[in-house]
């Protein structure tokens, strides 16, 4: 049954779709929008307040990210504050925590130091914290059980009035809601709609067909249904090069609010998932939530019945899929992680394993001071590409060239709804002979260019030679080494020559 002709549909109802829809409806004269949503609600997948770690991911305190993403990262989530200060959903859907990269360690409180000094004219505000300030602003970083301060050396940078924390669940809603609004537009939500097929029409567009037997008539077709955008691109021919890998992740939850803010631990280098960190969950008393883990689950859909068969058709398993992921495996660090996360999952025993990993972060924390936090999580669908036989992590984004987008948004997808849905945007419009009204959206929603204010980064960068003056006066007492005799005088003379030429 034919029902209406969109201008765009928008697949999927999450913070992605959502955005978007929101971006169409208020700053460009497309005049009808359609969203089809396969379950009984907005967002109820990884959008979900529950499902993600509600961190609007800046860029500052990430230590996986280059500069280079974080000047992009900064950007796009500011549009995320700026849409909620507009709409006054600030302490409602957005909140405010003092966040922090913890460096513990001479070695990591180096790396801390030197990132602080390449990532504070991107970040002006961000400060450094040692020991001293964190005994008074994250106490329980500093302090074991017995009320003792931990032995290693720690610093942290971060920062105190950002806002750090959203329910993208509830901002996914208001989006939608705030779209309808515009009286230029006409916003409809199709829930329980899950699209099977998405096909070119013989007039014009494409036909989208629902598993309730419905046909939808749109010009322009976006699907941002997470690892389903893959799937329907399969189904379509395109992406064929690619495969799905879902990576879900659980957490754990504190029983009462133990940190102050967000706490991020240093990115293991050779892993290719973001380190623990801890952060006060909004939906669950701010107590901590720590996490995420990282399991590759053979679904695409975490809570939800069913959808084995659809990993195996999205993962298109082959000789090329098989060494993507023998390449990871391979790798001792890789291998030891994925092992690892596959008995936090394990019941009783996680718990004891998982106390390793967040006594980096607290120290004194005891196994009844928290739990495996059940109905939490979510998945992210990374992308393998089979050409070059490898994980990708980033993004993924298929632009058919004829009104067809399919989108799929890992981590820090929610972050970044705002500006994949300007993106997408301007394609539209172009391709519909639309009109962007880009002056409205850049006085809304972004916030000019970044404006370096030289004196609190001198201040701080005092800070951190004081830090480093102080490390090298303990290495200098402490850290001798004890050498009776030296026989062989050469080695004492060029140790690193001598050393190259054994
Ligand atoms: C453990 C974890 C922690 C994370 N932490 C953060 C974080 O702190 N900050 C951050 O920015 N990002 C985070 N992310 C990433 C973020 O959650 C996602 O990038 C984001 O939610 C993706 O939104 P989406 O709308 O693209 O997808 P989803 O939220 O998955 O929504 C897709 C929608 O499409 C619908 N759909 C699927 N198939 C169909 C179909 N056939 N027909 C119709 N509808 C369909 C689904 O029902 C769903 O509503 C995290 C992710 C995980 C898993």
């Amino acid at each position: 049954m034919a029902i209406k002709n969109f201008e765009v549909i928008i697949v999927g109802a999450g913070i992605t779709g959502a955005a978007l829809a929101y971006e169409l409806a208020r700053y460009t004269d497309i005049k009808s929008i359609g969203i089809l949503e396969k379950y009984e609600d907005i967002a109820t997948l990884n959008s979900n307040g529950t499902s993600n770690s509600q961190t609007v991911h800046v860029g500052d305190i990430e230590t996986n990210y280059t500069l280079d993403k974080a000047a992009v990262t900064k950007k796009t989530a500011k549009m995320v504050e700026k849409y909620c200060l507009q709409h006054n959903y600030q302490n409602k859907i957005m909140f405010s925590h003092q966040k922090m990269a913890l460096g513990i360690g001479d070695k990591e409180v180096e790396f801390l130091l030197h990132r602080y000094e390449e990532f504070s004219e991107l970040f002006p505000y961000l400060e450094v914290w040692d020991k001293e300030k964190l005994k008074e602003l994250e106490p329980r970083v500093v302090f074991d059980e017995n009320g003792n301060e931990r032995e290693e050396n720690i610093v942290a940078i971060g920062a105190k009035d950002q806002w750090t924390t959203v329910d993208f669940g509830k901002m996914a809603k208001c989006l939608i809601d705030d779209a309808k609004k515009e009286e230029s537009s006409e916003v409809e939500l199709f829930l329980n709609t899950q699209v099977t097929d998405i096909e070119k029409s013989s007039k014009r567009g494409y036909v989208v067909k629902t598993a309730n037997g419905n046909s939808y008539y749109a010009d322009f077709v976006v699907t941002n249904a997470g690892a389903h955008s893959l799937f329907l691109a399969h189904r379509m021919g395109f992406g064929l090069n690619l495969g799905c890998l879902p990576v879900s992740g659980s957490f754990y939850i504190t029983n009462e609010k133990m940190l102050n803010g967000k706490v991020y631990m240093i990115q293991n280098p050779k892993l290719p998932f973001a380190a623990l960190h801890g952060d006060p969950d909004v939906l669950a008393d701010e107590n901590t939530r720590f996490g995420p883990t990282a399991l590759v689950l053979p679904k695409l859909e975490r809570y939800k019945e069913g959808t084995y068969m659809d990993f195996w058709k999205t993962l298109r398993f082959d000789a090329n899929i098989a060494k993507a992921l023998w390449k990871l495996f391979k790798e001792s660090d890789i291998r030891n992680y994925i092992l690892r996360n596959f008995i936090f999952e394990v019941p009783f025993l996680n718990k004891y394993i998982f106390l390793k990993d967040a006594r980096k972060i607290v120290p004194g924390l005891k196994l009844n001071e928290f739990k495996y936090a059940r109905g939490f999580g979510g998945v992210r669908p990374q992308v393998l590409n089979k050409d070059e036989q490898k994980l990708l992590l980033g993004e993924a984004s298929i632009s058919t060239g004829e009104g067809l987008i399919f989108n799929m948004t890992p981590s820090p997808g929610a972050t970044s709804c705002l500006g994949n849905g300007l993106r997408d945007l301007k394609y539209i419009v172009k391709y519909l002979g639309k009109n962007f009204d880009e002056q409205k959206f850049n006085d809304e929603l972004t916030d000019g260019d970044t404006c370096p204010l030289p004196e609190p980064i001198r201040s701080q960068k005092a800070v951190v030679n004081l830090i480093r003056a102080e490390i090298a006066r303990t290495s200098e007492k402490y850290n001798k080494n004890l050498h009776y005799n030296k026989p062989d005088k050469d080695f004492w003379d060029k140790p690193h020559s001598k050393i190259k030429d054994a």
